[in-house]
């Protein structure tokens, strides 16, 4: 078994366990953001968001909402994130998909750059119209 969440899960290499429900764990990410930087990780392998079954997805979001009290509660937090990365050009390395909670500080100058841009002409409507047939699909 190559996959480290996996092997995380089966107990075969160590981490730092903070919850666990019927659908996922919470571990402590070694290389944190800031202190109590924690991932939420599905017990079965799916290497993304697109592959999670739609009946594991509520189990997840529960793991990241205890987690997420249990954070501003523990560190006294005004402020967290929670975030994804799927696939490599999103930043991925760890192809068994996983969510991020990590602490926010006053100061502490984590962003995304961000070069925002403006729709011109029906762009937006052409683009939501073709997010909507997707979806119809
Ligand atoms: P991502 O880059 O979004 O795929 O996130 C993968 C995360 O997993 C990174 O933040 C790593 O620091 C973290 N990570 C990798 N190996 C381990 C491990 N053995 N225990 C805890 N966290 C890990
Ligand atoms: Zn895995």
């Amino acid at each position: 078994m190559a996959c480290i969440f996996c092997r995380i899960i089966a107990k075969e290499i160590p981490a730092e366990f903070l919850f666990e429900n019927d659908c996922a764990i919470a571990i402590l990410d070694v290389n944190p953001i800031h202190y109590g930087h924690a991932l939420v990780i599905p017990k079965n392998h799916h290497k993304d968001f697109l592959e999670v079954p739609e009946k594991e997805l509520a189990g997840i979001m529960h793991a990241v909402h205890v987690v997420s009290r249990a954070l501003v509660k523990s560190f006294e937090l005004k402020g967290f994130n929670f975030f994804s990365n799927n696939g490599a050009i999103a930043g991925q390395s760890v192809f068994h998909f996983h969510i991020h909670i990590t602490p926010r500080y006053e100061g502490d100058n984590i962003r995304f750059v961000l070069q925002l841009k403006r729709y011109e002409g029906d762009d937006m409507k052409d683009v939501a119209s073709k997010i909507r047939a997707a979806i119809l699909e």
